[in-house]
């Protein structure tokens, strides 16, 4: 890519991160399935362990088709660097275990995917760090309230799944700095081409990759993009792991890293210690999707609109959380934010609640009943009885799922054979 690069996010999608290998001349970025990497000589070993080296030394957390995937979603994001790791869950792990330890405390909004409330419960909360949750749109005098001096991120979604309440991602990033912390948002629902929150002031974006990145289903994967714009020294009591020497004599990761502070943090000890690895296998599937990335988002929003227009309609239907529709909550801001259109999870409300969702989900024929999303198939889930079966009866009814709730991800098929998918199972729905 030349150096002041301005090309359009549908080349940099293709182009964005890839080096032409110097033996080869592979244009395809190949996949380097090795564990580690020839030193020279004894010193060349001394120097790829002590970070002196432009080569690399082993590929827990270095290798270079990795490498490909983490610039180009980190500059499809608008972010100085970024690292590609084995799923969501291990990118939302990774990133925030690099921000906080025992004691420590997160703030959160209330809409938010169930696997990720499930992971701040339960080994997280295990790890010592708290987690607190604040009602998306509590005023910023409520949000200030809950800041302690133990407090070490915001984090929230820009499209949770699976209900679509748009977040005010400008709003949070002020309430974050208001409070010296970074805001971590995870933008895996809209993808980097329907929105990108670092523009609108997120310092550190998650992804889970196994969604639309990759878009075919075939892959896990996840990330993390650092913006490099928090200026962690100047809240240095909050982040000792990056401004204080990691052993004496050793230069703080500020004072090596700069602007990538943060990520060099992620790379070079938490994904190196805890080793969440991704196969390269694996990354070389998600460069092969992120390549077409823009051309499916436009189908899949498309699709999904006319999805939703469709449930609208229904009598079956009680309500859909969609925020491309005029009447839902969410459309003032999806206005703003999401110009592209909301993304291409299209949630709804059977009448007939429980009973209604076995009978809607075991007529479909075309779309799959399956847990994922982001896929090129349509996929549908009725969420109570499976993401959130764990949960009380009131933790769902808190969370906004009811008994007649279904998810659907839709996906690249003819809309014309999707809407008759829906409205035969919707009708059996309504027998
Ligand atoms: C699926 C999902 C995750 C977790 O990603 P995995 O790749 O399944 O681990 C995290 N956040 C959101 C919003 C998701 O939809």
């Amino acid at each position: 890519m030349p150096e002041d690069c301005t090309w359009d996010f549908e080349t940099r999608q293709i182009h964005a991160g890839a080096v032409i290998d110097a033996e080869t001349r592979s244009r395809v970025t190949p996949i380097y399935q090795t564990a580690g990497y020839v030193f020279d000589d004894f010193d060349d070993g001394e120097a790829r362990f002590a970070g002196r080296s432009a080569y690399r030394a082993y590929s827990r957390n270095e290798n270079p088709t990795n490498a490909v995937a983490g610039r180009r979603i980190a500059d499809l994001e608008g972010g100085v660097d970024g690292i590609v790791v084995a799923s969501g869950q291990a990118a939302i792990a990774a990133a925030l275990t690099a921000l906080a330890a025992a004691g420590d405390h997160i703030l959160v909004t209330r809409s938010l995917y169930e696997g990720t409330r499930e992971m701040f419960r339960g080994v997280l909360a295990r790890q010592g760090i708290e987690f607190e949750y604040v009602d998306d749109d509590a005023s910023d005098e409520d949000w200030a309230a809950h800041v302690r001096p133990s407090t070490r991120a915001v984090y929230t979604e820009t499209l949770p799944n699976p209900l679509n309440q748009v977040v005010d991602i400008e709003r949070l990033a002020r309430i974050a700095h208001a409070a010296g912390v970074p805001l971590v948002v995870d933008n895996t629902v809209p993808t980097p081409y329907l929105w990108r929150p670092i523009e609108d002031g997120a310092d550190i974006v998650i992804h889970s990759t196994s969604k639309w990145l990759a878009g075919h289903g075939a892959v896990l994967g996840g990330a993390v993009v650092d913006a490099g714009r928090f200026d962690w020294a100047a809240h240095a009591d909050r982040f000792p792991q990056l401004t204080e020497p990691p052993r004496p004599g050793v230069p703080s990761f500020v004072e090596r890293f700069g602007a990538g502070a943060y990520l060099a943090y992620v790379r070079t000890v938490i994904v190196l210690e805890y080793g969440p690895t991704v196969p390269p296998s694996s990354t070389f599937l998600l460069l092969h999707g992120i390549e077409t990335l823009s051309m499916r988002m436009d189908r899949h929003v498309a699709n999904a609109q006319a999805v939703a227009e469709l449930l609208a309609t229904r009598p079956e239907v009680a309500h859909v959380f969609y925020p491309g529709l005029e009447d839902d909550p969410g459309h003032a801001l999806a206005q703003k934010y999401l110009p592209k259109g909301p993304g291409s999870i299209v949630s709804f409300e059977l009448a007939g609640g429980r009973d209604a969702a076995r009978r809607f989900i075991d007529a479909l024929q075309l779309v799959t009943p399956m847990t994922h999303i982001g896929d090129v198939r349509s996929l549908a889930i009725h969420l109570a009885s499976t993401i959130h079966a764990k949960l009380t009866p009131e933790e769902r009814a808190a969370a906004g799922i009811t008994p007649g709730l279904v998810r659907l991800s839709i996906g690249l098929e003819s809309p014309r054979d999707l809407i008759a998918d829906l409205e035969h199972a919707l009708d059996a729905a309504g027998a």
